[in-house]
């Protein structure tokens, strides 16, 4: 159906197909911009048949401190329990591409493979990153090293290709999306102007047309080598330091305000995001109050909301919101569990409101009759 061109330097083989672009982008969703999000990750790492190989305990939590380093500042945190999944198989430690997509998914987090540093591209001789398609599946991996400057070799897992593919978890695009999509029918170039922003590219207003820099990038400097116009005549000029484009590893920075507020609204709205995330209104870190349980989520007769996790001798107060914002039922409760009738509600997107010390976590919950 479709192909990856794989080109002589390529550290990210995700397809740009998106499932749900549509949801995405053609409907009007609230501003979640200045929400803080959860997100629950697992951590899998694949060694050989003895044990041996793959990244470290020390690897585990340098590769994660990127994750950190690129989501924190836009209050999008990661809540792992500090357990990884050891793989002992040779078979896949060798050949990542071959059987990644095979192994287990977990519906309540997002999945991060992390393979070994010394394992490569058959064909590129490099290292890479993948998710399914863009916005489809909470799974990625990452795998190998990558050519720095002066020729000095870096681990992939251990740098921002971890972040570029979570990014594609989260529904975003590359940079120079449009430019040469294979599997996005309404795929355009975005203008130097930024005109045609919101509607070609990337879909990202703050992020420059990007041409596709191929990875060819001047390691002293972080320059893109290349040069062009696109149809007005305007020079291109894009942000080698963005995690989203096809810069080098070694140049990657950041991403932008845009890029964070397309990630947040893609955790709030996609189903398969809502079930790996958490979000809250205020300030404060929603991990470190990420011990509220709730299920079946859809419900159908009854939402058990299971605070027996939580604090002993404080008062809990938590509401039920409908799409509209009304107060559809209410209660309050000490860490036990509780035991909702949902039974006579219309079925649809709802909201749990849930206070805990004055701050509040909200959770969307579908009810489905
Ligand atoms: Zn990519």
């Amino acid at each position: 159906m479709f192909t990856f061109s794989i080109k002589g330097q390529d550290y990210c083989i995700t397809s740009d197909y998106s499932p749900n672009k549509s949801l995405l982008l053609n409907t009007t969703h609230p501003d979640y911009s200045q929400y803080a999000f959860c997100v629950k990750i697992y951590v899998h790492v694949i060694r050989k048949d003895n044990h041996t190989g793959g990244q470290s305990i020390s690897d585990v939590n340098e590769a994660l401190s990127y994750l950190d380093l690129d989501f924190n500042p836009y209050q999008i945190y990661f809540d792992w329990d500090n357990i990884i999944n050891y793989i002992d198989d040779t078979a896949i430690f060798d050949n990542p591409a071959g059987y990644w997509l095979s192994l287990p998914e977990n519906q309540d987090g997002v999945d991060i493979y992390l393979f070994d540093d010394s394992v490569v591209h058959p064909v590129t001789g490099l290292g890479y990153g993948s998710t399914t398609n863009v916005g489809e599946t909470s799974k990625l991996m990452v795998t190998g090293y990558f050519v720095g400057y002066e020729e000095l070799l870096y681990s992939l897992p251990k740098s921002h290709i971890l972040s570029h593919e979570m990014g594609h978890v989260f529904n975003l695009w590359h940079t120079h999306h449009g430019e040469d999509s294979n599997e996005d029918p309404d795929a355009c170039d975005e203008l130097v102007d930024g005109s045609n922003s919101d509607v070609c590219g990337d879909y990202i207003t703050d992020t420059p047309a990007d041409p596709n820099m191929g990875f060819n990038i001047d390691l002293s400097n972080c320059e893109w080598t290349g040069s062009g116009v696109e149809d007005n005549g305007d020079w291109y000029d894009p942000d080698e330091k963005n995690i989203m484009s096809y810069s080098h590893p070694y140049c990657m920075e950041y991403l932008t305000f845009e890029q964070s507020k397309r990630i947040k609204t893609a955790l709030a709205v996609f189903p398969f995001l809502q079930l790996v995330s958490t979000y809250s209104n205020s300030a404060v870190n929603p991990c470190a109050t990420s011990l509220l349980n709730y299920y079946p989520n859809s419900s159908n007769e009854v939402l058990n909301l299971d605070l027996t996790n939580k604090a002993f001798n404080t008062i809990y107060t938590f509401n039920l919101c409908d799409s509209y914002g009304n107060v559809v039922l209410s209660g309050e409760s000490q860490n036990v569990l509780n035991t909702l009738d949902v039974s006579s509600l219309d079925e649809g997107i709802y909201y749990l409101h849930f206070f805990e010390n004055g701050e509040l976590t909200i959770k969307q919950i579908i009810i489905n009759h």
